[in-house]
């Protein structure tokens, strides 16, 4: 077969504070794959199907000598995120022609050749659920549920009649962490940018829903608390107002500050309220919690959400052209649920 197009998005500058679609990322069409020649060096070729969107896309928009838990970027290469592939060639026996594979690091183009790294278990074959698009299988069935379930049975010590407060509610983490909490018989108070969000959230199950551009988070928190548990991904004024209300023994699970991520952090005034309250504050990252729970975590959460018991929403765009947009839209909130971008049908 003659080459084809293989387009890709390109990592081309480092945004100033929010990415610029065009400029900090670049849609590239130049580029051509033989898929039925091109080398494989013992790995295997793909055949992108989705891709996932996620927040901490802008932290590795970055100068490669800032450090950081996650790698940048490199500059004029391809971006790569969560994503499934369709095995369509493969010499690696672990990763067959024909099967699905999903992994953190899959390039955003319309093919690439992958090979398996033997020291980590983040990448492998997954199987379809044929009630669930493979959409899904990014959002709550994949990173980002990952973290909310692992997290939350890890570090939450959650027991029933406590009180939660979750930032974010509305995206794939918060949404998540809210089901469990309600599951685990706690009253939970929710927040997040829209009253369409808002209304998401209490169709979900949370009890106290408010929008925090509308209504200030500490008059909720001082009425619906003292919380047990907060859940943030978002920092600043609203982790601030947290600490203020939180109940003596309060957990605080840090996901993330995404308040921060464009235009750096502000607003925590109450840290010194950590002593006197007692609060436990556990940072969270996904991939050293994965090994531990992957297993139990397929095995429950995706037959939950096949069954409809837990919810989620997706907000789903076409085309790898689309890409820059959707990570501007998530860093501005303008996400109604999981961004997703579908690159292919299979
Ligand atoms: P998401 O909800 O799909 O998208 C990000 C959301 O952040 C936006 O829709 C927006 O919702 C909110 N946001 C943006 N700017 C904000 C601001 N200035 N103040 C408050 N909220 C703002 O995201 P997600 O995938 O569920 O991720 C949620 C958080 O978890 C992020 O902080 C992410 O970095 C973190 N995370 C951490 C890990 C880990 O391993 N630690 C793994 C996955 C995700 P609103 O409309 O509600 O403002």
């Amino acid at each position: 077969m003659a080459p084809i197009r293989n387009a890709r998005v390109l990592f081309s500058s480092v945004p100033k504070d929010f990415p610029v679609p065009g400029e900090t990322t670049v849609y590239d069409t130049s580029q051509t794959i033989d898929i039925d020649t091109v080398p494989l060096n013992g790995g295997f070729l793909i055949k992108t199907l989705v891709l996932s969107v996620d927040p901490y896309f802008r932290g590795r928009m970055r100068e490669p000598e800032a450090e950081s838990y996650s790698s940048s970027f490199p500059l004029g290469e391809s971006l790569d995120g969560y994503g499934v592939g369709k095995i369509i060639r493969s010499e690696d026996s672990a990763f067959p022609a024909g099967k699905y594979v999903y992994g953190p690091s899959l390039p955003h183009q319309e093919y690439s050749v992958l090979s398996s790294n033997p020291d980590s278990d983040m990448m492998f074959i997954i199987e379809k659920d044929p009630k669930l698009p493979w959409t899904a299988f990014v959002g709550v069935a994949g990173m980002p549920g990952q973290t909310a379930y692992m997290a939350w049975k890890e570090y939450s010590n959650a027991k029933k009649g406590e009180i939660a407060f979750v930032s974010t509610g509305a995206g794939p983490v918060g949404s998540m962490v809210i089901q469990l909490a309600k599951r685990d018989g706690l009253r939970v108070i929710a927040c997040a940018g829209s009253d369409e969000k808002v209304k998401f959230m209490k169709d979900i199950g949370a009890d106290i829903a408010f929008n925090y551009k509308t209504t200030d988070t500490r008059e909720v928190l001082k009425k619906e608390g003292p919380i047990d548990i907060y859940w943030d991904n978002v920092g600043g004024v609203i982790l601030d107002a947290a600490l203020e209300f939180t109940a003596v023994y309060g957990r605080f699970l840090i996901c993330g500050m995404i308040s921060g991520y464009n235009t750096g952090l502000k607003g925590i005034k109450n840290l010194a309220l950590a002593y006197p309250k007692s609060i436990t504050l556990h940072g969270i990252l996904i991939f050293r919690l994965f090994s531990k729970y992957k297993d139990e975590f397929y095995a429950t959460v995706p037959p939950l959400l096949a069954s409809g018991e837990i919810k989620y929403k997706e907000d789903v765009s076409r085309g790898l052209e689309t890409v820059g947009d959707v990570i501007l839209a998530v860093q501005e909130g303008r996400n109604n649920g999981k961004a997703v971008v579908i690159v292919a049908e299979e």
